[in-house]
């Protein structure tokens, strides 16, 4: 429920900035950000172990296997990157 207030002075003017930012050529963006390439490295789930040989961002992967202990796991694309 908008207040009289609102109405009367924000709204209107809200409504025109809305409209203009959605006709006016976009901001310009970065679509891609480069980085070389760099071993990347994270534990097994189970036994501990220090995986590593991956040099791409393993997040997101399914089925990975454990070198040591054969233990199948999955990183999720939502694991923290910790830059070291
Ligand atoms: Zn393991």
């Amino acid at each position: 429920m908008p207040s009289p207030i609102d109405t009367m002075t924000a709204r209107p003017i809200d409504t025109e900035a809305s409209a203009g930012k959605a006709i006016t050529p976009s901001r310009l963006c970065v679509m891609h950000v480069r980085v070389e390439p760099a071993q990347v490295w994270f534990d097994c789930p189970r036994c501990g172990v220090e995986l590593e040989g991956y040099y791409s961002d393993p997040r997101g992967q399914t089925d990975v296997a454990c070198e040591d202990c054969g233990t199948v796991f999955d990183i999720p694309s939502s694991a923290s990157l910790v830059i070291t």
